[in-house]
């Protein structure tokens, strides 16, 4: 039984573990327009992902931005046992994430349906990964996406490796993908099988990092059919009401799928959060090293292409898809309660709202919802917020009440 489980007694983070997030609240045509400068003013290539996307109001489009401060480690979303931020999205609201990639000829596919919604994601790639497919990871940085990372290697039981062990797996991860990048990445982390613990969360709040579990489980690795996979992932999001949507960009049948469930999710009102860091990640200076030799090492071997293929799953360019795994046994259990209910919990006067957020004019979390824990402190927003627009979901407890063997097997991010 790991510390932090539910009905255990939480260790509390120390106040510096506050999660700071910046509401960017932009229209969707801006904040499309935002990313492509935020990102690389030089990347053509994000100039071209966001061509059109401001005149296209039928495009799902990016509805907001928010800038996670990752200095105190936070964790979001329903699946940890963790203690954890309370969420940021509000009703309908969509992250889209993608792990395991890169993948050349899935990732890519998936860059490509993204930049026709004129939309964008946040990629958990693989250290390993990342360097047999640099430039697929520069790609995804240069269309305006953000980089996060998902360990060196996607070991599955990193809560039972020793924790020098387990430490080296997460920085070399952050090292492979920023030099890979070749530009600065995100401090986003998401464990892999979700298989976070108490001692490995105190690790990434000692480095800044932020730690993102999910609200939805698209259970892509075990759905081959499209058509099934977004009935499925469709389904689940409609229950949770929005969240954070976990896809894996080696997965030929997420490639496939997403298409329809952009326009599905855009048909039922949903809305796509784009998330962004405040502070780039600081990939340990050794390692940066190494990986920047490893990658050099790697392009000497020119007319070699990379031959790197998953770490599981049967994906790849020549393999055909075997059928269908029973989709209702890796389905994640019904949860126990519905969709989310809403609460209006404005309880922030303006006038403490003009105190906080003197500089911006953005408006302290406090507003949001009831801070349940001391370390929630200040979300801000460019623009005064619409009660309505961001009536909070309720406290989950879903993942409490789940068991780890099952999320680990419905999950298998
Ligand atoms: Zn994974």
């Amino acid at each position: 039984m790991r510390p932090g489980k539910k009905g255990m007694t939480m260790a509390k983070r120390p106040e510096t573990t506050t999660a700071r997030i910046r509401l960017l609240a932009k229209s969707g045509r801006l904040a499309a327009a935002m990313m492509a400068a935020l990102v690389h003013a030089s990347m053509n290539s994000a100039s071209a992902a966001n061509a059109g996307c401001e005149t296209q109001a039928d495009k799902l489009g990016v509805a907001r931005i928010v800038e996670i401060d990752a200095q105190g480690g936070p964790i979001f979303g329903s699946y940890t046992k963790q203690e954890r931020e309370d969420s940021f999205l509000g009703a309908k609201e969509v992250v889209l994430t993608f792990d395991d990639g890169p993948m050349p000829w899935i990732t890519r596919s998936i860059l490509d349906t993204l930049d026709e919604a004129c939309t964008k994601a946040t990629f958990f790639s693989v250290g390993r990964m990342a360097l047999a497919y640099p430039e697929v990871v520069k790609e995804v940085a240069a269309r305006g996406h953000t980089l996060g990372t998902h360990t060196m290697t996607h070991p599955f039981n990193m809560f039972r490796l020793k924790p020098d062990v387990a430490h080296d797996q997460i920085e070399r991860g952050f090292a492979a993908v920023a030099a890979a990048a070749n530009t600065p990445i995100a401090p986003f982390f998401r464990f892999p099988g979700l298989a976070d613990s108490h001692e490995l969360m105190a690790y990434l709040q000692s480095r800044g990092i932020a730690a993102f579990t999910v609200d939805v489980v698209s259970n892509d690795s075990y759905i081959g059919d499209p058509k099934r996979l977004t009935e499925l992932t469709m389904r689940e999001i409609e229950r949770n009401n929005g969240g954070i949507v976990l896809f894996h960009d080696i997965k030929r049948s997420t490639a496939k799928a997403l298409p329809e469930i952009l326009r599905q999710l855009k048909a039922g009102g949903f809305r796509i959060v784009h998330l962004t860091s405040k502070t780039p990640m600081q990939p340990l200076p050794d390692l940066a090293v190494a990986m920047s030799d490893a990658l050099a090492k790697a392009a000497s071997k020119s007319g070699k292409p990379a031959t790197l293929m998953p770490f599981y799953g049967t994906t790849g360019p020549v393999v055909s898809q075997s059928a269908d795994p029973v989709a209702t046994q890796a389905a994640p259990s019904a949860a126990p309660e519905g969709p989310n209910t809403t609460t209006a919990a404005a309880t922030t006067t303006a006038g403490t709202m003009a105190t906080a957020t003197a500089a911006n004019s953005a408006v302290p979390i406090s507003q949001l919802a009831p801070a349940p824990r001391q370390r929630v402190a200040s979300t801000k927003a460019s623009r005064p917020i619409d009660k309505a627009e961001w009536s909070r979901a309720t406290h989950k407890v879903r993942a409490g009440k789940r068991s780890r063997t099952i999320v680990l097997k419905a999950t298998a991010n």
